[in-house]
């Protein structure tokens, strides 16, 4: 039988009806799902345990011979084999369910290698539904492949298949890199790499195995954001005219602040894709505070003196508001036009504003998901900005992108991304990193306090008061919904116990009015506590506010308590933020908090986050629009990402698109 990738498993002899289907419950359908299908785990047959030695509840390797074997029948429907083996130090029983034939494996005096978890139960060690290997004489393959199963499927059956295939095919996919170059990176070949995954002859051969599967991974991602890249940005715009870097001089004499190094740097850059007539498709991201905003309002500054419109999404509805109260003024100055548009307005205001967006009236337009509604169109609108994107999906920013022709992007992120996840996610991206903070380092000095200590966290509110600061004190979402009911509650407590101290109370359910107002007072100090739902997570900006209680620490990802740590301590001197922890006892908890407490940067917070939580609660996500990895970890491996990052940049240079396309691209980025 002739066998290549594009063989259906079902053609193989070995393959019935009902091992198609198990194979195909594991996405396996075809010969190449089945190469590119690889190993949980391996069972190292040269490491394994003395029977004495197990421990109960850790995963591990023994070998014994049998010396009893007993099958019960407990139900009518039910059997299991009892498997008693020995090697010498202690016994060892092998439990195995419904599988009667194993009466005729596990027969007195073989020798067998054992692995699992291992259980004390009734007084005996046990391993229930082992992984098993018997041992023979002159065995090279010490490293066997364990797989995920589907019901129908068996390790061993696994191994048999792939074997099978491996020995028939007659083509391996394509080579991703030119033997030189392979060799250059230590990378042996395709097959060389998908028979050692599978079957490895020897650790090296395993670990390099892997590391060519891994950088192949990372590779042909990488060109896949590269071509979508180049796609997005070479649509050869030719409004030019005008556009220089005196402009950011310009820019400068028109705002109240000296811009910061980055800030001009990152104006820079959308100057000069400007020119080059690319249509600008970028992430800035960098630390709280570190001056972004300004950034979004020299674009659409910049777009709106060429006579077209820009618009600026934010997340909240108070957001919004801030960044209109901000610079609306600046911008009226200049006889740029400039409204605000959000959802909880009047619908006859709406649709007042979304005339004069369609005639072209309005310039620039701030506001939040109103901006994203399918009767909203604009006149020329040619720049984006998505302030706060990780609060939208995928297809939500992009949905504004598409409201314009060739309309530039610009994604704004609220804390610092680490490089693994900007090269993946954002790898379609050109990026701009702010570094330093225009105000200097905020000092924040951050605790933990228990629940059962709440009256000391009043007797600081008072004191704060005394002192004439304010501060925030905010509750969890719950479930993804803003906990309107624990404010709530949370606010009556406080009025409660702090009758004498001012204080106010935001949450999503209060109309656009009640917002304004609380919001007003909160700046103009009549309000000494405001207590919040994570509305004012999102860039709220009220420099004087010194100091944050966050309820349920523990409830918080570390990127959001530290967004929310923040919005204090901006005014030069120093902020307070209190974590108040409800689980008093579990050890997990209070070291993910404290290493929060002792981070210092939102770049280490970040990447504290990413290990904690693993790249599988980012990557994967179809509407991401990158493949799910199957092999690479972004964290570990991020020396072959980068690798891989440089490689398919060499590539792109040298060959064509369509021919890299054909050859690599074709099925893997399926939303294209
Ligand atoms: P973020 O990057 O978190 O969005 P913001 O844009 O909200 O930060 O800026 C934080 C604060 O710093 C704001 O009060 C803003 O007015 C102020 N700011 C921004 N740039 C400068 C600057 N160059 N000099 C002084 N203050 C600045
Ligand atoms: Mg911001």
């Amino acid at each position: 039988m002739n066998i290549t990738l594009e063989t259906p498993l079902s053609e193989i002899p070995s393959v019935g009806e009902k091992r198609a289907k198990s194979l195909s419950r594991l996405k396996l359908n075809r010969v190449e799902d089945l190469l590119f299908f690889y190993p949980r785990r391996y069972l190292d047959l040269r490491n394994f345990k003395q029977i004495s030695k197990l421990i109960p509840g850790e995963i591990s390797s023994v070998k014994g011979r049998v010396i009893a074997r007993e099958e019960k029948r407990p139900h009518r429907r039910i059997t299991y084999l009892n498997v008693a083996i020995s090697d010498g130090t202690g016994v060892l029983f092998l439990i195995f369910f419904n599988q009667p034939y194993l009466k005729d494996v596990f027969t007195p005096d073989r020798e067998f290698f054992i692995s699992g978890k291992a259980d004390f139960f009734r007084g005996r060690m046990q391993i229930v539904s082992p992984l098993y290997e018997e041992e023979r004489k002159g065995r090279r393959d010490w490293l066997l492949p364990v797989y995920p199963l589907s019901k129908g499927l068996t390790q061993k059956y696994m191994r048999k298949i792939l074997k099978f295939v491996m020995r028939r095919i007659t083509d391996y996919p394509p080579e991703i890199l030119p033997l030189r170059d392979r060799q250059n990176l230590g990378i042996p070949n395709i097959k060389f790499a998908l028979q050692n995954i599978h079957f490895p002859v020897s650790d090296i051969n395993l670990e390099k195995a892997r590391n060519y599967l891994i950088f192949r991974e990372f590779f042909i991602l990488q060109l896949g954001l590269l071509m979508r890249k180049e796609k997005e940005q070479n649509r050869n715009v030719t409004y030019t005219a005008g556009v220089d870097t005196e402009l950011i001089d310009l820019f400068q004499s028109l705002v109240p602040f000296k811009l910061t190094r980055p800030q001009r740097e990152v104006m820079q850059d959308i100057i000069v894709d400007v020119k080059q007539g690319r249509v600008i498709n970028r992430l800035v991201h960098g630390e709280v505070g570190s001056g972004k905003t300004v950034v979004a309002i020299f674009a659409l500054w910049l777009f709106s003196r060429m006579g077209y419109q820009s618009a600026l999404l934010s997340p909240t509805e108070i957001l919004a508001e801030q960044h209109y109260l901000n610079w609306q003024e600046f911008f009226l100055k200049q006889g740029i036009t400039v409204s605000i548009l959000l959802g909880q307005m009047p619908e006859g205001e709406k649709k007042k504003i979304r005339d004069a967006i369609r005639s072209g009236e309005l310039k620039v337009i701030i506001g939040t998901h109103a901006l994203l509604t399918e009767n909203l169109e604009f006149n020329n609108l040619k720049m984006a900005v998505v302030d706060e994107q990780h609060k939208f999906g995928v297809k939500q920013r992009e949905l504004l992108k598409r409201k314009g022709e060739n309309v530039h992007y610009i994604v704004m992120s609220a804390t610092p991304i680490p490089r693994s996840v900007a090269l993946t996610f954002y790898g379609a991206l050109d990026i701009s990193t702010m570094g330093e903070l225009p105000k200097g380092e905020r000092k924040v000095v951050t605790y933990i306090f228990r629940r059962k200590e709440k009256d000391r966290i009043y007797q600081f509110l008072r004191y704060q008061y005394k002192q004439k600061k304010q501060g925030y004190v905010v509750t969890p979402s719950i479930e993804g919904n803003e906990d309107i009911e624990s404010t709530l509650a949370e606010y009556a407590k406080i009025k409660k116990e702090l009758p004498d101290v001012p204080s106010g109370v935001i949450h999503g359910r209060l109309s656009r009015r009640e917002k304004e107002e609380v919001m007003r007072s909160f700046r103009q100090k009549e309000i000494s506590i405001l207590v919040a739902t994570t509305v004012i997570e999102s860039g709220i900006d009220v420099p004087e506010a010194s100091h944050i209680i966050i309820e349920q620490a523990e409830r918080f990802g570390l990127a959001q308590l530290h967004q929310l740590r923040g919005r204090v301590g901006r005014a030069g001197d120093v902020g307070y933020c209190i974590l108040v922890t409800y689980s008093d006892n579990d050890a997990e908890i209070t070291q993910r908090l404290e290493s929060f407490v002792t981070a210092e940067s939102g770049f280490e917070i970040a990447e504290i986050d990413l290990k904690l939580r693993g790249q599988g609660d980012l990557l994967g996500v179809r509407q991401h629009g990158i493949p799910p990895l199957k092999i690479g970890n972004i964290v570990k491996d991020l020396e072959l990402l980068k690798t891989a990052r440089l490689e398919a940049e060499k590539i792109l240079k040298k060959e064509s698109p369509q021919v890299l396309n054909e050859k690599f691209l074709s099925g893997v980025f399926t939303n294209e």
